[in-house]
């Protein structure tokens, strides 16, 4: 008997059923509803589609988990603030419901505020006096931190901070961001936060990049509550390579919630601090940005990787970096059927691309960067209209019959925004149909994190993951389309 019917609507993948069962939290059955009712027992549930599709669940290629929720639940708003005494009630009202922990505020504009002037030391002392407190301005280049916070911070008095007024400045700003420690139970409500989020958006799986020792330990905490409901495949970062080789962690290792996939590492930068690694200059500069990790470094720690039985991601987004990644995949020996991953690979070269499906990398993109691109963007800004015009080209990924998946890097979360950009990019010839952007969504991100067996598509003997769209995604832009309900294994992690 089956645990749960979904009918009556399109099965994405399937084109002649409209039901599928569940059982034991894995996908049971797919076909027609009539078929199926046969296994309907006393205790089935039916939910019913109503004509809405059932797609498989999201799987974000590329995000940093623990700070999606972060954002959400540890970090003050200001934005809304509309008077300096409304911010400082904001952070004072934090201060009172988490004693003992840093308040760290975000996104104040005195611009809006009738008293005209920013906020201050002593203003922060007066609201929150007995815990550490400081607060970024909207445009992320000054920071205004109490006492207890300055106190803190080893970098002298001068240019960069003005400790009377309590001022911090550019580079000091993430020195002291750096000090800020969330507490454990902040750490594991911010998991359980990202995790009912990604349901309502309709994830139910994601590959965590660059997680680090206190991100792997709240996801474990937050797993052993039953507080994670999204998988995640988690990407090392690269320094703590020794301690999973010493521990002879390969990949696959954990649990259907929380698993170890590889190791993430950086080739260049990125096109918006124009650190990118690129042949030919920056628009109207000298610079053309940084190669962080060049092919013999990156090839040692890829053998490294190998002999680890682990999985390399390695973030390259400029034509520079893509070479150096190709030529270290080449000295390492990396083989065809090896499938490591290259996050962003934003603006490869044709002939690049026709290497990297010769060395069976996956193509880990995220559409949501399109945002960036076109006339008068910032892509163009920085690269020139040529350049911008060839920047992530899903098209001639897919034409090579390169593995793709697509991600967001939570900027923002939701696949839908990405799938509409991929569907209706600034550069026609790069568009994707919406079946290939669901696919790269959902199979290709399960792909690309070696979970193709167990999801990724509505198939018998997968996780029962899917989603319920509001309309037809071949018919409705995907702006104009929501998330209604969200299943993880076959249990309704979010419903509209
Ligand atoms: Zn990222």
């Amino acid at each position: 008997m089956l645990d749960l019917i979904v009918q009556g609507g399109p099965i994405f993948g399937h084109p002649e059923a409209d039901a599928v069962g569940v059982r034991c939290g894995r996908i049971a059955a797919v076909g027609r509803a009539q078929d199926l009712a046969a296994l309907r027992g006393p205790k089935t549930q039916v939910f019913r589609l109503e004509g809405r599709p059932l797609l498989p669940g999201f799987f974000d290629a590329h995000l940093h988990f623990l700070k999606i929720g972060l954002d959400r639940t540890f970090f003050v708003d200001l934005s809304s603030a509309r008077t300096l005494s409304e911010a400082l009630e904001l952070l004072r009202a934090r201060a009172k419901e988490r004693p003992g922990e840093w308040v760290v505020g975000r996104g104040w504009d005195e611009s809006r505020w009738p008293e005209k002037r920013y906020l201050e030391r002593a203003d922060l002392d007066r609201a929150v006096p007995r815990q550490p407190c400081c607060a970024v301005r909207v445009d992320g280049h000054m920071m205004v931190a109490n006492t207890l916070a300055l106190a803190r911070c080893v970098r002298p008095e001068g240019e960069l901070v003005d400790r009377e007024r309590g001022f911090v400045f550019e580079d000091a700003i993430p020195e002291v961001l750096a000090l800020v420690r969330p507490s454990q139970e902040a750490l594991v409500e911010a998991v359980a936060e990202a995790s009912r989020y990604a349901a309502s958006l309709g994830v139910t799986a994601a590959a965590d990049m660059d997680t680090d020792a206190q991100a792997l330990r709240a996801y474990a905490l937050a797993e052993h509550r039953g507080l994670l409901r999204t998988r995640l495949f988690t990407y090392i970062k690269a320094e703590l390579l020794p301690h999973l080789a010493g521990l002879g962690i390969r990949k696959g290792f954990g649990s259907a919630f929380l698993r170890l996939a590889g190791v993430k590492a950086f080739a260049d930068g990125s096109i918006g601090a124009k650190t990118a690694a690129l042949f030919e200059p920056y628009r109207g500069e000298m610079g053309k940005g940084r190669v962080l990790l060049g092919r013999g470094e990156l090839a040692r720690l890829w053998r490294k990787v190998m002999e680890a039985e682990l999985q390399l991601a390695v973030h390259a987004i400029g034509d520079r970096a893509i070479e150096e990644v190709l030529a270290a995949a080449r000295l390492a020996g990396v083989g065809a059927l090896d499938r490591h991953r290259v996050e962003h690979l934003e603006l490869p070269t044709p002939h690049q691309l026709d290497r990297l499906k010769e060395l069976g990398l996956v193509a880990s993109m995220q559409p949501n960067f399109l945002q960036w691109s076109g006339p008068g963007r910032m892509y163009e800004d920085r690269l020139g209209p040529a350049r911008d015009a060839r920047i992530d080209p899903h098209r001639w990924v897919l034409d090579r019959g390169i593995p793709l998946a697509f991600g967001s890097d939570g900027m923002p979360l939701g696949p839908l925004y990405g799938i509409g950009l991929a569907l209706d990019p600034p550069y026609y010839p790069q568009r994707v149909t919406w079946e290939e952007a669901i696919r790269a969504y959902t199979y290709g991100a399960a792909y690309a994190a070696f979970a193709e067996e167990e999801l990724g598509s509505l198939e018998v003997g997968k996780w029962a993951d899917f989603v319920v769209l509001s309309g037809d995604p071949g018919r409705t832009p995907p702006r104009d389309l929501r998330v209604e309900a969200t299943f993880v294994a076959g249990e309704l992690a979010f419903s509209r």
